[in-house]
């Protein structure tokens, strides 16, 4: 069916007051053509997602099949042939959705296994034609085998979190990026143990950029950072998290790299209740990392990067006197300008002395179309604090 757009959209994710010719876009799932003013624009679909009602497939001639999805995958295995023959490396991103040309699905592979996302469940029901198009893929462009595919259904209704698709998946899978091991675990909720996307803030880390550093590793989760900075020839580390479940985690990423873990310091703790405690003990850092989730709540309080990341680093200050800011947010309602300016801004306002050393955005496999800057999400300030 011929979708009636009001205007030419600025996004290829489509919003609801896009749409003109159906009232509601959830009863009408499946591919269609779409039109302004009564000319064709293009293809897409419709689906519910966050922040969207569906897609618009920049390029696409056709209705997806097996076809159209192996050489759409072919497409973007190709732009990532440095990771494909990186013998350091066997985690990274093959597709990332609208920034490969199809908004609504992105694949990451784990050493042998692949994870598809699904952000709506009208794509989630192309599962058939979307394995056989990425199998054969794969088998076109790895010399090792698929040995299992597991879903994440990220949309709304979904009856679980996680599902194997394909073969099988093992409780723990061992990875390899720049050369360190991480272990990951693929059918545990929608998160596998390691973001994907910080791949060169933690080989930045294990390069030595904390080297002799005593480093508070906050928001920790599995403590990737803080194993790569060890490696990187930090003095040591601290792992902060509020989940207990990140203590045994962290353990089990130094034990992986075969590091001695009975030195560096686990808490499972809130962050604001650390930088408080490590104030009180006089405890002092060289290298501070801040990586929040965009928005938290928990009992008492509630947390979003927009309002409250300047407290993080007013806290950071308190506990170190020269040394690194590593300022990290994947919070995609923030622009890079306006990040910056909030971290340049409390650091004045602190009288504090400062130099920009480094900034890191998305790496290579996490293409952002133009059309869509808030998908460029990921910004990390290295900050030296003088
Ligand atoms: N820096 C990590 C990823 C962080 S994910 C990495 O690169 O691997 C966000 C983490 O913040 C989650 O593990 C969550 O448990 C933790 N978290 C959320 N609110 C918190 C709080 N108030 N204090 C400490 N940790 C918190």
């Amino acid at each position: 069916m011929t979708i009636q757009l009001k205007k030419r959209p600025t996004s290829f994710l489509l919003q609801a007051n896009d749409l003109a010719g159906i009232k509601d876009s959830a009863d009408s799932a499946g591919w269609h053509e779409f039109s302004v003013a009564g000319k064709i624009i293009g293809a897409g679909y419709l689906g519910v997602q966050n922040k969207g009602v569906g897609w618009l497939i920049p390029n696409a001639q056709q209705k997806p099949d097996a076809t159209f999805f192996t050489n759409l995958f072919l497409e973007a295995i190709g732009k990532r042939k440095f990771l494909v023959r990186d013998a350091q490396t066997t985690a990274f991103r093959l597709f990332n959705g609208a920034g490969d040309g199809f908004g609504g699905l992105t694949i990451d592979y784990y050493g042998g296994y692949a994870v598809f996302s699904w952000y709506n469940e009208t794509i989630a029901n192309w599962k058939k034609e979307i394995i056989r198009g990425f199998k054969e893929a794969f088998a076109s462009s790895f010399r090792e085998e698929l040995v299992g595919i597991v879903a994440k259904n990220r949309y709304q209704g979904a009856a679980s979190e996680s599902e194997i698709l394909d073969g099988t998946i093992p409780e723990d899978v061992i990875v390899l990026e720049n050369g360190l091991k991480y272990h990951v675990h693929l059918q545990d909720g929608w998160m596998t143990g390691i973001f994907l996307d910080q791949r060169e803030v933690r080989k930045s880390l294990k390069e030595g950029l904390a080297k002799d550093c005593r480093v508070l590793n906050t928001f920790s989760y599995t403590g990737a950072f803080s194993v790569a900075a060890k490696v990187g020839g930090a003095k040591s580390t601290t792992s902060v998290d509020l989940a207990k479940r990140s203590l045994p985690l962290t353990k089990e990423q130094f034990e992986v790299n075969e590091l001695d873990d009975s030195k560096e310091k686990m808490y499972a703790m809130g962050v604001f209740h650390f930088f408080d405690y490590a104030a009180k003990k006089k405890l002092n850092y060289d290298c501070i990392i801040l990586d929040p989730p965009s928005f938290a709540r928990n009992k008492k309080q509630t947390f979003s990067v927009a309002k409250n990341y300047n407290e993080l680093i007013e806290a950071s200050l308190k506990v170190m006197k020269k040394g690194l800011l590593i300022c990290s947010t994947n919070a995609s309602n923030i622009s890079y300008g306006n990040f910056r300016k909030m971290i340049e801004t409390t650091l004045k306002d602190q009288k504090q002395a400062y130099a920009i050393q480094e900034v890191f955005r998305l790496p290579a496999d996490f293409p952002a179309p133009k059309e869509m800057p808030e998908e460029n999400y990921l910004k990390v300030v290295v900050v030296s604090i003088l």
